[in-house]
């Protein structure tokens, strides 16, 4: 076993970062490699961490569980490396139509219907609600924080890791020919990355491209993020995100004209201010069949462990679910029956 380092990561989005973080919270030794795709999920997403999605207004899967343990991990990073991270505080969910309000009625507090909704900034006949508890995480200010970090203190590595070669496992043990180590353990967070890693062939990956724009927009005051089929986040002064998109067809990191006109017809629903798109991105999200992440060790080399499928909600998911993956491979502790790797 090399002195330096014990584990590898590969990957460092929001999986392999919150992975990163949790070995390093343990005391961890451990080296990251990242390829640095500027494509990546992690670099694109906007961070929105939304209670309730979707015209039926469903309760995000293991929400309770999952937004502390969030808030708490992302809370400590900002006292770890002193950049502002996450921003906490509610959204704005506007109805499209009256059925979407009656879908609400029945699951919403109503004390929490039609507050503080701008007629001037916004089209919304039908109303509203208060998205609680809701948050945002800079996401890209999160990755770029703990690579400085981790480069520092000598744990970061810039490479393009080819898993069929550069992996050599035995039963307790894993060597890493081309750098030159022997670790005790490798965890693949590669988002898309990871299709065709022949360590994990049965992985149902069902990739989904997202669209993201940028945009400037004089006057609107907004400071929460607004949700209505598209959403609005606010990033600082006059600046916007937008998205997004969901295309299960075209797996490549290409913005199109088609994704920038369906969000911007989206904003014109509810929008009533003019604004100026500053920038057009796209990335791939790791979404699988299942619809959960996907976590867990090789069945027949325990050194080689992935964590997977943060499919749209990565911002919410990566710290509960890198802490449990963590736990169990350095402790033995069971692995959440539901996200267990098939
Ligand atoms: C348009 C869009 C909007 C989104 N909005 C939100 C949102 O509002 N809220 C939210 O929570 N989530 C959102 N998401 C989803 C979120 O981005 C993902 O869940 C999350 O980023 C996945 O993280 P990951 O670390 O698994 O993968 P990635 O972010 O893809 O990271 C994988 C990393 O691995 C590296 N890598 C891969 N293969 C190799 C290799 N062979 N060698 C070296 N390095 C390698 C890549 O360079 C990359 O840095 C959005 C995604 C998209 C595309």
């Amino acid at each position: 076993m090399d002195r330096d380092f014990e584990f590898a990561v590969v990957g460092q989005g929001l999986a392999g970062t919150a992975v990163a973080w949790q070995l390093r919270r343990r005391r961890r030794r451990f080296l990251v490699i990242d390829r640095g795709d500027p494509h990546a999920a992690s670099r694109v997403a906007a961070g929105l961490i939304t209670p309730y999605t979707g015209r039926r207004i469903a309760r995000t899967w293991k929400l309770d569980e999952c937004f502390g343990a969030a808030v708490a991990v992302y809370g400590a990073s900002e006292a770890e490396t002193g950049v502002k991270l996450l921003h906490h505080a509610p959204a704005l969910r506007l109805f499209a139509d009256a059925a979407e309000r009656d879908v609400a009625r029945g699951k919403i507090d109503p004390t929490r219907f039609d507050r503080a909704i701008n007629r001037d900034w916004f089209a919304a006949p039908h109303g509203g609600f208060d998205l609680t508890p809701a948050a945002r995480l800079d996401t890209t200010r999160f990755l770029d924080a703990y690579r400085t970090l981790f480069a520092e203190q000598h744990a970061y590595r810039v490479m393009d890791f080819d898993p069929a070669t550069d992996v050599e496992p035995t039963a307790d043990s894993v060597r890493l020919p081309r750098l030159g180590l022997t670790v005790r353990g490798v965890f693949f967070c590669q988002g898309v990355g990871g299709v065709g890693n022949p360590w994990f062939p049965t992985v149902p990956y069902n990739p989904a491209k997202g669209e993201v724009l940028t945009l400037r927009i004089p006057g609107l005051g907004e400071t929460r993020p607004v949700h209505r089929g598209v959403w609005l986040a606010p990033v600082g002064g006059d600046t916007f995100l937008a998205g997004s998109t969901y295309d299960r067809a075209d797996h490549t990191p290409t913005p199109t004209a088609a994704g920038r006109a369906a969000i911007e017809a989206g904003l014109r629903e509810f929008l009533k201010l003019p604004f100026e798109v500053l920038d057009h991105r796209a990335g791939v999200r790791p979404v699988l069949l299942t619809t959960k992440p996907m976590l867990g060790v090789h069945p027949r080399w325990p050194g080689l462990a992935i964590l997977t499928g943060l499919g749209s909600k990565g911002s919410l998911y990566a710290p509960v679910f890198a802490a449990q993956l963590v736990d169990h491979v350095i402790d033995g502790r069971p692995l959440d029956a539901d996200v267990r790797l098939a």
